[in-house]
């Protein structure tokens, strides 16, 4: 094994850059469908650690068949589609039970965990201005953002304008409560809080937060994207859950993905609120447009009919049952690669990670080699920074992964510690793979760097299509 596999070029470099002159026959397209995922992340097998839930053919067959009834129904006017307001309305409230909301919960489906977050900062930010709209109309607003947070807190906050005040993490990589504390202003909208948070898999202070931010008369949200399809079932199993939902003083919005724990179709999340008051300001309204009075929820036009139809049918199939019995498989697998982790001398899981995420670091060797190691063995591996980690998400498709994964784990730190691989020069985290390379000067602006990074890959003139793993094509073009 070497090196290179880690750092392999993308493939399938495009070729196209006309229409066929003619329409390609069915069969011819999906030989070249299949030809061209050749190269993919083996999720089938259990090889990759994020980006996939899949559950099942079967239950990717039952999405797919609900998706196809649907596939031009469009969510965008409820009054011409009355059925997806149904599937929409019916997905809340079962989100919202799950959630503890109260008969005043509000919320909508929206197209991914991202979209929901940016929602809920909108909804805060423009209920916050609501409340003095003279003197605030002109002060950039604040939002205090463990650095844990998911970035989409710091997309919401480019986008919208809001300032983020972020604030560490306490020893057990969780939200520092003083130095939230601290951070907030007379300008802040709301606090933010995770259930669990991506990089470490823990569970923050949620019932702390939600005193400061009742005493701040603030707001503060939830992300429960990760967790909220999982946490509510696995605290029935007898795991400890620390409070985290709607019913906790002070918590004004949460975010659930279904696309994740909830096994929908990818586009799929819902944001949750305690109030309509506050949902309302998450709304978009234009009054004098010729083409007639436009109003619409969240931030797409067009809303795809087949995904809120295939999310809905997901929680019919699935049930209560099912979600209980899914859970139990999900936490079983987790303490299965756990207890595997654990027995290889020098490994160790950060913190007390709640649920089936967390990332482990082996003591005194360097992880980015073992995770070279396991990415030439075919696994899809995400590496992480502060510390130096390898992250894995969990699910019930990874049981028949689990012990080759341990096996080549054990290989690879074996491997690595008779014989190290050369350590390479600025070598950056993997988590969705924009880069694996830092700035080779301390000094240079990383966003901007990672900005020439997404030129490249998303690129279409071909030439440059190749840049994904590979900084040092790179250089000429900063
Ligand atoms: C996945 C995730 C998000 C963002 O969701 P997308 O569906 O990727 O937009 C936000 N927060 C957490 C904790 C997540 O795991």
């Amino acid at each position: 094994m070497e090196q290179d596999e880690y750092d392999k070029e993308p493939p399938t470099p495009m070729e196209r850059t006309r229409l066929p002159p003619n329409g390609i026959p069915r069969s011819a397209l999906f030989s070249e469908l299949v030809a061209t995922e050749r190269d993919d992340a083996n999720w089938r097998d259990g090889r990759t650690w994020s980006l996939t839930y899949h559950l099942s053919d079967e239950h990717a067959d039952l999405l797919t068949d609900v998706y196809r009834h649907f596939f031009s129904a469009n969510g965008l006017s409820p009054a011409a589609f009355p059925s997806l307001r149904k599937f929409e309305a019916e997905v809340l409230a079962m989100l919202a039970t799950l959630m503890r909301g109260g008969p005043r919960a509000a919320g909508s489906m929206t197209s991914g965990g991202t979209e929901s977050i940016l929602l809920a900062v909108k909804a805060h930010r423009d209920s916050w201005r609501s409340k003095q709209p003279r003197r605030r109309a002109h002060s950039v607003p604040e939002m205090v953002v463990p650095t844990s947070a998911h970035p989409a807190f710091a997309k919401a906050a480019t986008y919208l304008d809001v300032r983020p005040v972020f604030v560490g993490v306490d020893e057990t990589f969780r939200a520092d409560l003083n130095a939230a504390t601290e951070a907030i202003s007379d300008v802040t909208i709301c606090l933010v809080g995770s259930a669990p948070c991506y990089p470490y898999g823990v569970v923050d202070p949620i019932a702390d937060l939600g005193s400061l931010a009742l005493e701040a008369e603030i707001g503060l949200h939830v992300d429960a994207c990760l967790g909220g399809m999982l946490l509510p079932f696995i605290e029935r199993l007898g795991y400890s859950v620390p409070p985290f939902d709607l019913s906790v003083p002070g918590v004004s919005s949460v975010s659930v993905d279904l696309h994740k724990y909830g096994y929908a179709a990818k586009g799929a999340s819902a944001v949750l609120y305690c109030e309509r008051a506050l949902h309302e300001h998450q709304f978009f309204a234009f009054g004098t447009w010729p083409g007639g009075l436009y109003g619409s929820p969240t931030m797409l036009g067009t809303r795809p009919g087949g995904i809120i139809a295939s999310a809905w049918a997901s929680l019919m199939s699935i049930g209560d049952s099912g979600y209980l019995d899914l859970a139990r498989a999900t936490m079983e697998t987790t303490e299965l690669i756990k207890a595997g982790i654990l027995a290889i001398p020098g490994m160790s899981i950060l913190g007390h990670p709640t649920m089936s995420v967390f990332a482990f670091a082996p003591d005194g060797q360097n992880v980015f080699s073992i995770a070279r190691r396991l990415q030439a063995d075919g696994w899809r591996i995400d590496t992480q920074r502060q510390p130096d980690s390898i992250h894995l998400i969990v699910t019930p498709h990874h049981r028949k992964a689990v012990h080759r994964f341990l096996e080549d784990l054990r290989g690879a730190a074996v491997a690595e510690r008779c014989s190290p691989l050369p350590e390479k020069a600025n070598e950056a985290a993997l988590l969705y793979g924009v880069t694996t390379v830092m700035p080779a000067a301390a000094d240079e602006d990383v966003e901007a760097f990672i900005r020439s990074h997404l030129s490249s890959t998303y690129s279409i003139d071909g030439r440059n299509a190749k840049g994904r793993n590979d900084g040092r094509t790179h250089g000429d073009a900063r």
